[in-house]
């Protein structure tokens, strides 16, 4: 992914579709468009899957939720939507082995009727998920969940029921959404605005003026249709487009806390609360070595920049103390990140909770933009699907969608024997390193490896007690188009979400080692260690938390 190569196409093609925004919607877009042989654009503001993207709780789910409450309201839509939404489970698990992988999940019961209750619930959504169901649920004795999540303190539960979703790297999925639709022939740019757009004589739109934010320069680019895939931003955009559209999206604001792994221990299961004493839902879900504490989500503004706040910390560490043997305090917080889910409105009245969380492709007749709205991670490839099919209708082409099997970069050839040849390729390598590689990777694992024996200072840590290797940099900017520090240390290598005091350590290092393969200036390298620190700064301060703190380890 060549971004000068790509920005002067950009300027002299006619696409056939330009897709606007790279959260997991627009990149998805993207890929379906391009593995159609559709001639096609992709711009983002800021980094790939740098706003909701990218701080989702990482869960491929049909929704156990929203199962309950089809039942409750006896609401076949919602049933629908799960269903929908277990398909995709298995088809992410399935194009991107190396960063989708079955979670089991721990539901503690108070009482028998409550086990009971779950149980059947749960058994119903192996039913819904058929020949995709990933395992069986089990409902557990104390002793039994124990064995899954030893951190629980046993006067907590009676029993548990065990049941399985997906889990993944959501930055890194979005990245292999890009990298993909490149290799399909897409033309892709981050740090691009669509600023505004120019019609023909009819109204309809026929090309956007787009701002380079890394340099200020703009130019127009053309294409047949534009999809607006900007997330919470989706109103903003239409009405560029038609001042006379009305608001369609709502923003409702997850936060969550980060711990290392051994401050709760080691476990064989994720924990899911359904209902804390006042009544909201509780994940504690172990990922890359640390654990993801999150709750049910607030309203919030759909322009404001989200950041875990002091008391949504001490909230998810009291509520989650309430299921573990020794308690944690807020001390022990290592990371954290919040998102802004885009809930699509259907009635401007009703609270974000009651909101239906599915999908809406919406084509402006006057000016002819497409926008989808709303929808999930999981989804975004149904949700895409969906889009191309309406700008195929729009174009006066037929074609199908054939991304629930292409496998996306990294995803081919990858499993176990992988693994195996490349220990047995690569002795000297540590069996850490390399599961770490694989693990993000996949099979372009290999490229990383031929970096470091190449140059053996890329085998060295970028910082202490962390799996990340220098070699990491230079193919983040080599081949991941990776721009910026904070492009590198949240989305390429996902340390400052996890580590705020080891990503402020590593920055230097990496700033030398990004700045020496783009070409900075002494005083451009400078300036984005700046930038990338204060940002950090901001995060510890607006959750409260003292810069002192010490650094994680992560544990295998
Ligand atoms: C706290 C939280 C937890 C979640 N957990 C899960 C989960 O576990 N599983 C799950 O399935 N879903 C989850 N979700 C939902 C999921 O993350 C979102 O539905 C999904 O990421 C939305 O993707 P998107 O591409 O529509 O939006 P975004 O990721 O916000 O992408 C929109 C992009 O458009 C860009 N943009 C905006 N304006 C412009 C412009 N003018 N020009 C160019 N680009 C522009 C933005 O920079 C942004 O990158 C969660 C959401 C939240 C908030």
């Amino acid at each position: 992914m060549n971004r000068t190569a790509n920005l002067s196409h950009l300027q002299t093609e006619l696409f056939d579709i330009c897709v606007i925004g790279g959260g997991a919607s627009g990149a998805g877009c993207a890929l379906d468009a391009a593995s159609r042989g559709l001639k096609t654009a992709l711009i983002e503001r800021d980094d790939f899957s740098s706003a909701t993207s990218s701080s989702s709780t990482k869960l491929v789910h049909g929704g156990v939720r929203y199962l309950e409450q089809a039942f409750k309201n006896l609401d076949p839509k919602q049933l629908s939507m799960v269903r929908k939404g277990l398909y995709e489970r298995q088809t992410l698990l399935h194009i991107a082995p190396h960063l989708a992988h079955p979670l089991a999940l721990l539901t503690p019961c108070k009482n028998w009727f409550a086990g009971m209750y779950f149980s059947i619930g749960l058994k119903l959504y192996d039913l819904l998920a058929g020949n995709r169901r990933l395992a069986p649920s089990r409902w557990l004795n104390k002793k039994e969940a124990l064995h899954h999540f030893p951190a629980f303190s046993s006067s907590s539960f009676q029993s548990a029921v065990l049941y399985y979703d997906g889990q993944f790297d959501d930055a890194r999925f979005n990245l292999g959404l890009v990298q993909t639709a490149a290799l399909q022939g897409a033309t892709v740019a981050n740090h691009c605005s669509a600023v505004r757009f120019e019609t023909n004589a009819n109204g309809h739109i026929q090309a956007v003026l787009v701002r380079d934010e890394l340099t200020g320069d703009t130019f127009w680019l053309r294409a047949k249709v534009f999809v607006n895939a900007t997330g919470t931003r989706a109103d903003s955009l239409r009405q560029t487009a038609n001042a006379k559209q009305p608001d369609r999206m709502r923003a409702s604001k997850g936060a969550h806390v980060v711990l290392p792994m051994d401050a709760v221990g080691p476990t064989l299961a994720a924990l899911l609360v359904p209902e804390t004493s006042d009544g909201r839902v509780l994940f504690a879900i172990p990922w890359r070595g640390h654990y993801l504490i999150r709750t049910t989500d607030t309203e919030a503004d759909p322009a404001e920049t989200p950041y875990l706040e002091p008391d949504e910390a001490e909230y998810l560490i009291e509520h989650v103390n309430q299921y573990l043997a020794k308690p944690l305090t807020v001390d022990q917080v290592t990371g954290g990140f919040a998102g802004l889910r885009p809930l699509l409105q259907a009635d401007p009245d009703a609270r974000s909770k009651s909101l239906v969380r599915d999908h809406e492709v919406e084509v402006d007749e006057k000016t002819g933009l497409v926008s989808l709205m709303g929808g999930k991670w999981t989804t975004y490839r149904l949700m895409a699907q969906d889009t191309i099919d309406v700008c195929g209708q729009r174009l006066g082409v037929h074609t199908e969608s054939k991304t629930d099997e292409l496998i996306l970069l990294g995803g081919d050839g990858y499993g176990p024997t992988f693994i195996d040849s490349l220990t047995a390729r690569h002795p000297t390598v540590n069996l850490q390193t390399i599961k770490h590689l694989t693990e993000t990777y996949g099979t372009q694992a290999t490229a990383l490896l031929t970096l470091m024996e190449q140059d053996s200072t890329l085998a060295e840590p970028l910082v202490n007690r962390h799996p990340f290797v220098k070699a990491e940099v230079v193919y983040a900017a080599r081949a991941e188009m990776a721009l910026t520090l904070e492009d590198l240390l949240l989305r390429r290598i996902r340390l400052g979400l996890v580590d705020w005091q080891a990503a402020l350590s590593a920055a230097p290092s990496a700033a030398a080692l990004l700045g020496a393969e783009l070409g900075w200036s002494s005083a451009h390298q400078q300036e984005q260690q700046d930038s990338f620190i204060s940002l950090i700064q901001r995060h510890i301060d607006r959750a409260g938390l003292s810069s002192t703190r010490k650094e994680s380890t992560v544990s295998a």
